[in-house]
């Protein structure tokens, strides 16, 4: 007799369907105004898509190399040089992957042994804790306080024992939309000086900045780039996250081990993009309008938002605003964002879910990659809250 298979036993016990999936899905069955997972929704530049067709037709179609096309390598260390005046040796120091996510995954595969502990800042973006998780790494939280949410360097620095191994940090930030500053980067800096201790920056939105901030990627402090896995996305820069490329800037002694992860969790990434991705990256005018280009969604949105109820402060970074519903209802922020995209057609994703234990302050993350006519009715609908 046929015996039925049974339910694994879980490395991921509490991980669910991501709350991503869950509201676009709800968004897509209610009909409402999908401002809830991070996508735009326009499309790329035609320059960008012509060049993949080009790709496409002209026989670029087989396995690129294991650590990425060697003509996309080049194209991203030279970007890089140009934005930040750092270079990464496109040989030994670059590494593409199929999106920031793998990125994440493999540094954290490179550097985590089972017992090892990883400091993660919360609330944090959803991949982070199970990557930890699933190499037997702990990780140990250090929390960050609506409204501001300010790193507390100190509280940090009680929270490093000799079984830290590397600290994960995401500027500019999703959720919350803030962005480190210099002194954040020495303060980090001063804490693993002398010590064993790996940075894993996520700095997806690093060209979505506001209000005349600067992002300060840990390349450009010379002891956290000695010791940083920079993990990148051209998905947010280049408006095609469905793509899923990305890329790992690292020093060349961290690259080795970290080539060593991908090569055995997807080998390569996809190939023509990064061929039309080596071209189109040449072309600065691209990511030099972004900052102008979000900040001008943002303050549309946020304009149209302050005839409701919700409070906020404008978001300094990413495509993320968060607001503060606490004058309008005390439901629980989860239930919330179900009920407005079900009754006021409006969808978001609860803050809480980027806590381990589901902190709710009352905010809701709405993301503004939207047209404009789609960020003006959704405002209208939240001002009849
Ligand atoms: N990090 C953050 C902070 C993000 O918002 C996202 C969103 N997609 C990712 C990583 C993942 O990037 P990718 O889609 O390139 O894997
Ligand atoms: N980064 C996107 C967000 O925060 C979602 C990515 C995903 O769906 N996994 O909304």
């Amino acid at each position: 007799m046929m015996t039925k298979a049974k339910n694994l036993p879980s490395k991921l016990p509490y991980v669910g369907t991501t709350i991503f999936t869950v509201m676009s899905k709800l968004a897509t069955d209610e009909g409402a105004y999908n401002l809830s997972q991070g996508f735009p929704s326009f499309d790329c530049s035609p320059k960008l898509s012509e060049l993949v067709c080009h790709y496409l037709k002209n026989g670029y179609n087989q396995y690129a190399p294991m650590s990425g096309a060697p003509v996309f390598r080049e194209s991203i260390a030279e970007k890089t040089a140009d934005v930040y005046g750092i270079s990464y040796n496109p040989e030994t120091e670059v590494t593409v992957t199929s999106g920031a996510t793998e990125a994440i995954f493999c540094a954290v595969t490179a550097v985590v042994y089972p017992g090892d502990e990883v400091i993660v800042l919360e609330p944090a973006y959803d991949s982070y804790v199970p990557a930890i998780d699933l190499n037997g790494g702990v990780p140990v939280f250090v929390t960050l306080d609506a409204p501001d949410f300010k790193i507390d360097w100190e509280k940090v620095k009680a929270k490093i024992s000799p079984k830290t191994k590397a600290i994960l940090i995401n500027t500019p930030h999703n959720p919350v939309g803030t962005v480190f500053s210099k002194e954040d980067l020495d303060c980090l800096a001063e804490i693993i000086r002398g010590k064993d201790i790996y940075i894993i920056s996520d700095e997806v939105y690093e060209h979505i900045v506001f209000d005349g901030e600067v992002h300060h990627s840990m390349m450009t402090h010379p002891e956290l780039k000695e010791r940083s896995f920079i993990c990148n996305s051209v998905g947010k820069t280049y408006h095609v996250t469905g793509w899923k490329i990305g890329y790992c800037l690292a020093p060349a002694a961290l690259t080795k081990e970290f080539r060593r992860i991908h090569q055995y969790i997807t080998f390569c990434t996809v190939s023509p993009m990064q061929f039309a991705l080596a071209d189109f990256l040449k072309l600065p005018e691209h990511y030099e309008a972004l900052s102008d280009f979000y900040q001008r969604k943002r303050d549309r949105f946020n304009e149209a938002l302050k005839a409701s109820r919700f409070t906020f402060k404008p978001s300094k970074g990413s495509f993320f605003q968060i607001v503060s519903y606490e004058k309008i209802t005390d439901e629980y922020d989860y239930d919330l964002a179900i009920r407005l995209t079900k009754e006021i057609k409006v969808a978001s994703v609860p803050v809480s879910v980027f806590y381990k234990d589901k902190k709710d302050d009352k905010l809701l993350r709405f993301c503004f990659a939207k047209d404009d006519d789609i960020l003006d009715k959704a405002a209208e609908l939240l001002c009849k809250l």
